[in-house]
């Protein structure tokens, strides 16, 4: 049964074993610290399998997106059709994020979530230091580009890529070998990704696993007006704004996309990093969704960089809440700086586990709301930062579609055939 199960099919059966026996071994109590369990199988075989499969993704990322952006540049042919591209998917990565913190801060403040409640705050938080938005900024343009490449430096490595593209476009006719060498790289890193998918059933059942047998129930009790509004935002951004936006600026099928994106979403749930996923999402939308490469190698890893559409819903609930549990009153103008703050915050962090919570530091410095606060929503956190990864990644496939779309650089025969790019995994 096992092998006609299909790939997603058996990506998310892995999923829900995973997070079964996670919380069964949470539910006995298995996990002590020391005990055999916690030893030899959630700290032991779970984690080395879960870093495995995270390591052999987070592998690909730079050798494909290096080369896929070159190939997209080179693909495109024209500078100024580059720069259009580039100009909308910002515009749209910012407004999209812009809506989502709203959507949080709305319903966050509808509910009232924090109000009367009397957490004891003993919490402690340490901020770690964001990275001011100024060096963001310059450092956009790498001083060593292999430097880059070796800490991941997404920003640097996408301005390299291309303009590393734009040159070999102006040298022209004798760079068309490199061009084509360039293409048929891209190709095999893209198999390597469709040999590395196979492997994602015990990988994602691996990293569920010890993901669940670590979380804190007590926890998630005391904080579960937090969770659910947390979580019913981030539900309605992806399922009812960001398909209306799908919708009505592409008029793609939005249960196409829906269930195209399974997988993807899979991968960024149980790994919790949008650039670990950035080989996955792309993969995805050329393959399955028939996005161009011209423009899905550069708007899927700008995306993975600095649009978290989840993150920034995180950050507008956590402002709520705190705020109230504090007794600290927001004006107007407060929420508006929360908005800006979130939005540019994203754009300085990378998307890699826990960063959202270094975002907040600085959100909340922003806004005078302590934050040491932080430390009170620290213990879920894990299992929030897992949902808001796979809405990251979800904006991100979605802004990709529909700049696609509206520049003619997606094919909609690949789009909705159910089968494409499914058949070679
Ligand atoms: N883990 C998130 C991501 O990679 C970022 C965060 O919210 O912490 O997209």
């Amino acid at each position: 049964m096992w092998k006609n199960l299909g790939l997603t099919g058996k990506i998310i059966v892995a999923m829900i074993l995973g997070i079964i026996v996670g919380l069964v071994i949470n539910g006995l109590n298995l996990n002590g610290e020391g005990g055999f369990v916690n030893t030899y199988i959630t700290n032991g075989f779970f984690a080395i399998v879960g870093t495995l499969f995270v390591n052999s993704l987070k592998m690909l990322v730079v050798p494909l997106v290096l080369v896929s952006l070159i190939c997209g540049v080179c693909g495109i042919g024209d500078i100024r059709l580059l720069g259009r591209i580039g100009t909308k998917t910002f515009f749209i990565y910012m407004v999209t994020t812009a809506l989502a913190i709203a959507t949080a801060i709305g319903l966050g403040s509808l509910f009232g979530i924090g109000s009367g409640m009397n957490i004891a705050t003993d919490a402690a938080f340490e901020a770690k230091e964001a990275p001011p938005l100024l060096e963001v900024f310059s450092n956009i343009v790498p001083s060593n580009p292999i430097a880059a490449m070796v800490n991941g430096d997404m920003l640097s490595i996408i301005f390299f890529a291309i303009l590393l593209g734009v040159s070999i476009l102006m040298v022209g006719k004798p760079a068309k070998g490199l061009v084509q060498s360039l293409e048929l790289i891209n190709e095999v890193i893209l198999k390597m990704v469709t040999i590395i998918m196979n492997l994602a059933p015990y990988g994602v059942f691996a990293l569920l696993a010890k993901a669940m047998s670590e979380l804190g129930f007590e926890l998630i009790l005391s904080l579960l007006s937090y969770m659910a509004v947390l979580v019913g935002s981030l539900a309605f951004h992806f399922f009812v704004t960001m398909m209306i936006i799908l919708k009505l600026f592409s008029g793609l099928s939005i249960r196409t996309f829906l269930t195209k994106m399974r997988e993807v979403q899979i991968f960024a749930f149980s790994t919790s990093s949008s650039n670990a996923t950035i080989p996955i999402t792309l993969r995805t939308v050329t393959k399955r969704m028939g996005v161009d490469n011209s423009v899905a190698s550069f708007t899927v890893p700008f995306g993975a960089t600095i649009n978290m559409d989840g993150t920034a819903i995180m950050q507008g609930t956590a402002t709520i809440f705190i705020a109230n549990i504090y007794g600290v009153d927001l004006s107007v103008v407060d929420y508006l700086i929360v908005i800006l703050m979130s939005v540019l915050a994203s754009i300085g962090t990378a998307g890699v586990p826990g960063v959202g919570l270094i975002m907040l530091s600085m959100v909340f410095a922003q806004v005078g709301l302590p934050v040491e606060g932080i430390g009170l929503i620290l213990g879920v956190d894990r299992i929030l930062d897992m949902l808001r990864t796979a809405v990251n990644v979800g904006g991100d496939a979605a802004v990709t579609a529909i700049v696609a779309k509206s520049e003619s650089k997606l094919d909609l025969a690949v789009y909705n055939d159910p089968d494409a790019g499914s058949k070679d995994v």
